[in-house]
């Protein structure tokens, strides 16, 4: 099979892919797109050795490579064949499945295995080295969690604050990134630009004062204060607060409006993912590019990436519409 060839539809993803063969196969050929190569003499060529289901060993000194060592499926004893089933079901779909759905569909043994697979597979929804955001691009943060009565706006706590960065393209929507952040402060805030927009771009935020240095770091920085301009956040910020809207009904529909703030993380990853490829044209496409992201980095560790510091709090969230 040629890596260009990656099949289009659902029943040339499921020919493809029938046995754990073709799958280790397909594996093998992303991690050494050059063709088999040691990393220990060299040497360019290997047995596949069929007793170790997923091991090569090298034909000049002996060395055996797992290939799937350092990612998502290392730890696993499942069929290939379901983890790409997996991948394919999560990325097909909309709006995405939840651990019940991928456990029906996959026939697997237990709910614990799909939900960790669901939660391993959204680390690999994350490219390393992605390129920065660019143009003008619309922030602002949202609690994620019911209104907390007599606790209003900014100054709620117990509950965890997504940030968001979308770029503005015409009429519509670019690329957008979201975050936990611990809180609303200046160094929060401007760490959050920092990591998603590249250098010299326009930050278009409101007059919040955590926003009020992001001129002095190298960006571009449009304010519009609301209170000065007789219009609402969504009229002046319209494409970020479209994002937050998308993302709680998203966790309201797929996730029956509860996920667990420890794994919040993840949920936006996810939706991040599916944003952002939310034109592509194959139904494979997705299950293409978490493959691609999953064989060429080590899983990666959520709490590595910007913004980990959570707020303490409630264990689950009630998300409100
Ligand atoms: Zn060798």
């Amino acid at each position: 099979m040629d890596l260009s060839g990656f099949p289009n539809t659902e029943a040339e993803f499921r020919a493809q892919f029938a046995d754990d063969n073709r799958c280790r196969e397909y594996l093998a050929r992303l991690k050494w797109p050059e063709g088999f190569r040691c990393a220990h003499c060299a040497g360019d060529r290997a047995y596949f050795l069929p007793s170790k289901r997923v091991v090569y060993e090298c034909a000049g000194c002996g060395r055996q490579v797992s290939v799937i060592a350092g990612t998502i499926f290392e730890q696993s004893k499942k069929p290939l064949v379901l983890w790409f089933r997996a991948l394919f079901e999560i990325t097909a779909s909309k709006q995405g499945i939840s651990a019940a759905e991928l456990q029906r569909k996959l026939g697997l043994g237990s709910y614990q295995t799909a939900w960790s697979w669901l939660t391993k597979i959204r680390t690999a929804m994350v490219r390393p080295n992605r390129q920065p955001l660019s143009g003008e691009v619309e922030i602002d943060e949202s609690y994620v969690g019911g209104p907390e009565p007599g606790k209003p706006g900014r100054a709620a706590e117990d509950k965890a604050i997504v940030a968001a960065a979308v770029e503005k393209r015409g009429q519509g929507c670019g690329r957008v990134r979201l975050g936990v952040i611990a809180n609303v402060s200046a160094d929060v805030l401007t760490a959050f630009v920092g990591s998603h927009l590249g250098d010299g771009e326009t930050a278009h935020t409101d007059g919040w004062r955590g926003y009020a240095q992001l001129g002095k770091t190298g960006y571009r920085h449009i304010v519009s204060v609301l209170s000065k301009l007789d219009q609402t956040a969504a009229e002046v910020l319209p494409r970020v607060h479209l994002i937050f809207s998308l993302l709680k009904r998203w966790i309201l529909g797929t996730h029956q409006g509860s996920v667990s703030l420890k794994h919040l993380d993840g949920y936006l990853e996810e939706f991040t993912f599916r944003f952002n490829r939310r034109r592509a044209r194959r139904i494979t496409h997705g299950a293409e590019r978490l493959l691609g992201i999953a064989m060429t980095t080590p899983p990666c560790p959520f709490w590595k990436m910007v913004g980990r510091l959570r707020p303490q709090g409630k264990a689950r969230l009630a998300v409100a519409a």
